[in-house]
């Protein structure tokens, strides 16, 4: 069979998506999955070679994991139960469903109820890769628990504090934390800081897990947490998710005043408009005490994804643009749609086209199906911007 350039960049980005699961996982050792991670690479680079520009360039952009914003995963801890609307269609659940079972690596952890996958609300550490940040030698941009949530209730903040020692002693590193769960962030906050001693604190945790997992690190984690890390950890982002205004404005209540070298906030799936003028400083009510540093936004993807609307999109870009703070567009979704209106006039590829939704709106049908390709985009939205 011959695929065309269209066929051959769909399948790329499908192989491409196969492996960021498998990455995302990152958590097993078997010799089954090894092979089929070798498999899978191979079939990247054998349809590298003959895959379109942007396909090529898509895969740059994320060679390890799919999630453009960053540049590696690591996933210390598995399991987690919703929270929000935003976490209806989450990705990691159905992952963590198709490797639950017998001796696999989210075992107990999530089930599939009714032909749906469904977490169990357990949450378990992964005491083997607790480590791996101290091996990687090259700098890398790291989302931490890509198929959890750090500040799940599952865990303890001795747990949490093991985590946030790795990553002090990690300093290479720039370690990206995102939350739906930012009140229990900020209760562990208030828990290890504040006598001065927190990086102390943090190795005394770290050591311990690493030492009762039987890596014996101790000596290189207390070495590293010199005097050179300060609090809050100057290589640690501390970010919320939000979907609409009310978990917005809940959210970054209760993380405002958080202790993080950067605040963010990642607004995906976007469901709704959200104004975050407040939080960017340019609200009607003066600039807060610390206002946010770097705005994530995307539409939602995969089955059932429900729609975005490119003005939520626009309207992020110009208060951070006012604001002068760092705004990354990660996809427009599977469902992007537009104002009623002379469409050509916003400046999609020419490929995009366009359908009434029926209510009122104009859906565009993009080739990629998460969205996520700027090739395809407006001029004015092709923004992907990193806080300083
Ligand atoms: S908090 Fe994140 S990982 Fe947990 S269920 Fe929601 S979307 Fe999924």
């Amino acid at each position: 069979m011959r695929l065309g350039a269209g066929g051959y960049q769909r399948l790329t980005q499908s192989i491409a998506r196969t492996a960021a699961i498998w990455a995302a996982i990152a958590d097993t050792n078997t010799t089954t999955i090894a092979a089929t991670r070798r498999s899978i690479g191979w079939l990247l680079s054998r349809f590298a070679r003959d895959a379109t520009p942007s396909a090529r360039s898509g895969g740059a952009v994320g060679e390890r994991t799919g999630i453009q914003w960053t540049s590696a995963t690591w996933n210390p801890v598995r399991g987690c139960s919703r929270v929000s609307e935003g976490c209806r269609h989450c990705y990691a659940e159905v992952v963590a469903a198709r490797f639950s079972g017998p001796g696999l690596p989210y075992e107990g952890l999530a089930r599939r109820v009714g032909g749906e996958a469904r977490w169990t609300g357990k949450v378990r550490m992964v005491p083997e890769h607790l480590a791996d940040p101290l091996r990687w030698k090259k700098p890398r941009r790291i989302f931490v628990n890509s198929m959890s949530d750090l500040f799940h209730e599952g865990l303890s903040f001795e747990q949490i504090a093991a985590v946030f020692g790795v990553m002090a002693a990690a300093g290479r590193h720039t370690f990206q934390v995102l939350t739906k769960r930012p009140q229990r962030a900020r209760e562990f906050l208030d828990w290890i800081g504040g006598a001065g001693n927190e990086c102390d604190l943090l190795g005394d945790h770290a050591s311990e897990a690493l030492i009762a997992a039987g890596i014996g690190v101790l000596e290189p984690v207390h070495h590293r947490l010199g005097s050179r890390v300060g609090w809050p950890l100057p290589n640690v982002q501390l970010g919320f998710s939000a979907e609409d205004q009310d978990t917005f404005n809940a959210r970054w209540c209760q993380i405002a005043g958080a202790p993080a070298a950067v605040l963010f906030c990642s607004y995906e799936p976007a469901l709704g408009p959200v104004n975050a003028r407040g939080a960017l400083g340019i609200g009607d009510y003066g600039p807060p005490p610390r206002r946010l540093d770097w705005i994530i936004v995307g539409g939602e993807s995969g089955p059932g994804a429900r729609p975005f609307n490119i003005e939520w999109v626009r309207s992020t870009i110009d208060d951070c643009r006012e604001a002068g703070v760092a705004c990354f567009v990660k996809q427009l979704g599977a469902k992007p749609t537009i104002a009623d209106g002379d469409y050509r006039d916003f400046g999609f590829a020419p490929h995009v086209t366009f359908s009434g939704t029926g209510q009122g709106r104009i859906g565009c049908w993009l080739r990629d199906s998460h969205g996520g390709d700027p090739d395809e985009w407006p001029a004015d939205l092709r923004v992907r911007e990193f806080p300083a």
